[in-house]
């Protein structure tokens, strides 16, 4: 099947999918095609035009859980750098290079494979395994989102790009804009106003001993917060004593802090400067979107512990990791489902020119992804979700 699983790459990665345009829908059909030569039907729900998840499942003999694969048919674009063609799917070395080798079309095409080599085995399965190839995950992971609203599993793969790694746990993001008020006077007589650009100034300082305290407060698996500042502006004429001056945090929050936390020792900081400044204020006036919030499934999770020994039995990594950015394991995570990320090529090879994944990769993630789903779903599988 690894023959077949290199030619599905090829195909997705020939296959544009690149934001803002998407069009997951090109993708899903490629896919829907490949497993309907395999005896797999896939249902394709278009949710908007161009945009479309694609779910296919293989049922045991018995009831019982049910397992989810989860991964994203859309791309980053592919930007410039590159020594070999972006969406040509060419194979050298070992190698296939695209975009989206590895981000994450080479988890879907090895999930696609696990879902025929199932279906092969299904007589001794109990419960179900569901392929879940969804749009959106780069920006705004609409297809995820979407797809928890009328299904829900027992317990989630997210295929990302991990150097074959259990990843538990990845890092979220939250982008509050500061804004600094002071007083506005004619530049000539600077004493008669408050410089909200000086103000700034000061509180960049304040802002720096806060990322120098976060570093003390590291995660075992996704190391310590960060805060950094990413926008500036500020003053209103060349001739005037600034009155307002902006600046866009970056605030990488870790599994255990939530964003009201976040808001509450901001709001600290702003008071302590408000005392050291009298006559200027701090608030935060808005918010830049992103991802979304760190989350982490419990190592000590019964699904955790299937998936680490079953990668154990077949000598794979077993060792648990984190992730630095955000990915859609977070919207499991919201609705209580457990979750975790593997799939094959390194996280260094994500939105970088050259991206690749190496074709022996894709080989463990299949015999990996089979290793997980027969240890929770096989036949002397004790696994209870929920229990
Ligand atoms: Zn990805």
């Amino acid at each position: 099947v690894l023959s077949e699983a290199i030619e599905l790459l090829r195909d997705l990665v020939e296959c544009d999918t690149s934001h803002p345009r998407g069009n997951e829908l090109w993708a899903a059909r490629i896919l829907r095609d490949w497993l309907d030569t395999h005896s797999i039907e896939a249902e394709i729900e278009e949710f908007l035009p161009g945009r479309a998840n694609l779910l296919a499942r293989v049922v045991g003999e018995e009831p019982g859980p049910c397992l989810m694969l989860n991964t994203h048919t859309d791309v980053v674009p592919a930007g410039d750098g590159w020594n070999h063609e972006p969406f040509s799917g060419e194979v050298t070395d070992g190698r296939l290079y695209g975009r989206g080798a590895a981000d994450a079309k080479g988890s879907l095409a090895a999930m696609a494979a696990t879902l025929v080599l199932l279906k092969r085995a299904a007589s001794l399965l109990r419960g179900e395994v569901v392929l879940a190839a969804v749009a959106d995950e780069e920006v705004g992971s609409a297809g995820t989102r979407r797809l928890l609203e009328h299904y829900r599993p027992d317990a989630a793969i997210v295929g990302e790009p991990t150097g074959l790694r259990l990843l538990t746990a990845h890092k979220g993001s939250l982008r509050p804009v500061i804004e600094v008020t002071g007083r506005a006077a004619h530049a000539a007589t600077p004493d008669r106003g408050r410089n909200a650009v000086e103000g700034a100034a000061d509180l960049m300082l304040l802002l720096r001993l806060y990322a120098a305290d976060l570093e003390q407060r590291k995660h075992s698996l996704v190391g310590h917060p960060t805060v950094v500042p990413v926008f500036i502006m500020g003053g209103e004429a060349p001739n005037t004593v600034p009155e307002h001056c902006r600046i866009t945090l970056d605030r990488r929050m870790v599994p255990g802090e939530s964003e009201e936390g976040v808001l509450r020792e901001l709001e600290e900081i702003s008071e302590r400067f408000e005392e050291e400044h009298p006559g200027m204020q701090v608030r935060a006036v808005d918010m830049a979107p992103t991802t979304g919030g760190p989350s982490e499934t419990p190592v000590d999770d019964a699904f955790i512990v299937a998936a680490r020994k079953a990668l154990g039995k077949i000598g794979q990594i077993t060792e648990l990791g984190g992730l630095t950015v955000n990915c859609d394991m977070t919207h499991f995570r919201s609705v209580g489902v457990p979750a975790v990320v593997y799939g094959p090529g390194h996280p260094e090879a994500m939105h970088v020119a050259d991206e690749h994944v190496a074709l022996a990769d894709l080989r463990s993630a299949i015999d990996g992804y089979e290793a997980i789903a027969t240890e929770l779903l096989g036949e002397s599988s004790t696994w209870l979700p929920f229990a």
